[in-house]
């Protein structure tokens, strides 16, 4: 388990141990999606807006 500093809002965000880049989290405190974009050090960026399509 690693855990992260959100970009927005500077609280934890927990990572499992074998997450990969492109991966997205959800901080748990703002609701911001975070995109895992490099391994070592683990490095977050706030994901960029994508508007959600669920085929409908
Ligand atoms: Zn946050």
């Amino acid at each position: 388990m690693t855990t992260l500093t959100c970009v927005e809002c500077e609280g934890e965000v927990e990572a499992a141990a074998d997450v990969m880049v492109a991966e997205i989290l959800e901080c748990p405190d703002c609701g911001a999606e975070l995109e895992i974009v490099s391994l070592d050090p683990v490095t977050i960026e706030l994901a960029p807006e994508v508007e959600e399509d669920w085929g409908e």
